[in-house]
């Protein structure tokens, strides 16, 4: 039953979705020729994440690799025994370093013996997350925590959840095929335009074949959602945001019906369209931060005010973060100042 498939995945929209039916775990429906959509389970509230499928027969090359948990190997198992033909993987290929994108990586690469291609900064990001994760939070972690206007027990808070995602990471490869911005790669009978990005994470990779106007956009330019852009602890004066917003900018010179295959949401055409949303979202964000800022704020407080369900809902060190960004780009930007109190805690204000 090809039409079987929900359609409460696809809110109204500007953007032209794919027509093809979203699969379930385990399928793989063809997209274009010689490229397939696998839509693998998450164990977060962002609860699913996708994976492309490129034949490069007799195997298969598949860019990024989920998570490790049992439904996420049973999915590929699925997947790779029916609709990818029993054929396995000639290579992978990572986005970025997040667990969602490379937490199964490992597994994938040793057991099809096959090369792992990455930018050398996600892939070294990943194995130090994974080293950190299998240690308590060092103090840097309180210290950021501290000086942004959190209390004691957000930081135990925060250890207690991170030590809940940490086992969603496997042992990340040991050795990369390095992808380098501006280089060319050769997948499913394409060649693709490696173009790595900041913002998101630090070198991202996002593929874009010319001669058929694809982009495997990867989490830097999504279909329903914003990808997180935060300052967090091991770069806690960053300005992700500058990063981010630069990196709309370059999309944009891609052509407007390029076919963006998004790694969350739904594949879709009108990229200038959502370029242009998701600016849009970050400065309305800025504006809207720049007005909560009435007295100096912690960006503990800034955070409460912007995203006060977040807070609520224990999510404080994510909220806190996306506050950071955007406080650091409006400090960038000139219009807010920080100052650091008596005890250590900065305080943001308007200039
Ligand atoms: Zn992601």
């Amino acid at each position: 039953m090809p039409q079987s498939t929900s359609r409460t995945d696809r809110p109204p929209s500007p953007l032209d979705f794919t027509t093809v039916a979203t699969p379930k775990p385990g399928e793989a429906p063809e997209l274009a020729p010689g490229l397939r959509w696998g839509r693998l389970p998450l164990p977060f509230a962002l609860n699913h994440v996708n994976v492309w499928l490129l034949d490069d027969a007799p195997g298969w090359t598949a860019v990024d690799a989920g998570v490790e948990s049992p439904e996420m190997r049973a999915a590929w198992d699925t997947m790779l025994g029916g609709p990818l033909g029993g054929a396995g993987l000639n290579r992978l290929v990572a986005t970025h370093g997040h667990t969602d994108h490379i937490g199964l990586a490992g597994h994938l690469v040793e057991t099809h013996d096959v090369p792992f291609a990455s930018t050398l900064v996600e892939w070294l990001w990943a194995r130090l997350r994974y080293a950190d994760a299998r240690e308590p939070p060092k103090a840097h972690v309180a210290r950021y925590m501290a000086r942004n206007g959190c209390d004691e027990a957000m930081v135990k808070r925060f250890a207690a959840d991170r030590s809940g995602f940490a086992p969603a990471l496997g042992p990340p490869p040991r050795q990369i095929e390095r992808l380098v911005d501006g280089t060319e790669i050769a997948m499913g009978g394409r060649r693709w335009r490696t173009i790595t990005a900041g913002g998101h994470t630090e070198e991202h990779a996002s593929f874009y074949s010319e001669a058929d106007r694809i982009l495997i956009a990867g989490d830097q330019v999504l279909s329903h959602i914003t990808p997180v852009i935060g300052v967090f602890p091991g770069e806690p004066d960053a300005d992700p945001l500058a990063d981010y917003l630069a990196s709309l900018d370059r999309f944009m010179a891609l052509p407007d019906d390029t076919f963006v295959l998004p790694s969350h949401g739904l594949p879709f055409h009108g990229l200038h369209l959502r370029l242009k949303a998701l600016r849009e979202h970050h400065v309305q964000r800025l504006d809207r931060l720049h007005q909560a800022l009435e007295r100096p704020m912690t960006a503990y407080e800034a955070a409460a005010a912007l995203f006060p369900r977040a807070i609520g809902e224990g999510h404080a060190f994510l909220a806190i973060a996306e506050t950071l960004a955007h406080l650091h780009r409006l400090r960038g930007d000139g219009t807010v100042q920080v100052e650091t109190d008596g005890r250590g805690v900065r305080l943001f204000s308007r200039r």
